[in-house]
């Protein structure tokens, strides 16, 4: 009998399977997190560095952000010579629950894992929706711990001025 019976196939072809789907899964997530991407068209590599964090992001927490239109990412409005020295990412929106992220232009600049970890420090502030997390209670811990355990840690001597 030929056709398709899963418990035929080969081992290497399952491997490559495998592989393929990841690779489209991949391609339809960065596809997806493009609509985010769009204010750092002209913001390079900082558009790169926050589609890094994005993609390596756990699956349940991309999800709630594809899933949820109040979660927005953008470019904090940049006017030269003023708060400039703040390398830190300012939370955006108002009030509790936003899940507006505003990143700095300079995070363009910075240090690549200094500014992989300040993106994911405010993605963790948004999935918590400036909340607590489990025991840490301090917003600002919770955000590092999270961002730790997507595995954005602080750096040892992170470069900023302001948070
Ligand atoms: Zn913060």
């Amino acid at each position: 009998m030929r056709g398709a019976n899963p418990v035929r196939l080969g081992l290497g072809r399952l491997v490559s399977l495998a592989t393929s789907l990841r690779s489209q899964h991949a391609a339809i997530l960065s596809n997806m997190f493009s609509l985010y991407l769009q204010a750092f068209e002209h913001y390079q590599p900082l558009g790169k560095r926050v589609l890094h964090v994005l993609t390596t992001l756990p699956a349940e927490v991309q999800q709630d952000f594809l899933s949820d239109t109040r979660f927005t990412v953008s470019l904090d409005n940049f006017v030269p010579g003023e708060g400039s020295t703040v390398f830190m990412a300012v939370p955006g929106g108002t009030g509790v629950g936003s899940r507006s992220v505003v990143l700095r232009p300079r995070l363009s600049e910075c240090d690549e894992a200094f500014a992989h970890y300040v993106i994911a420090h405010e993605f963790a502030h948004a999935y918590l929706r400036n909340g607590p997390w489990g025991d840490i209670s301090d917003v600002e811990n919770a955000a590092d711990a999270l961002a730790a355990a997507w595995g954005f840690a602080q750096p040892a001597n992170p470069p900023w001025v302001g948070r």
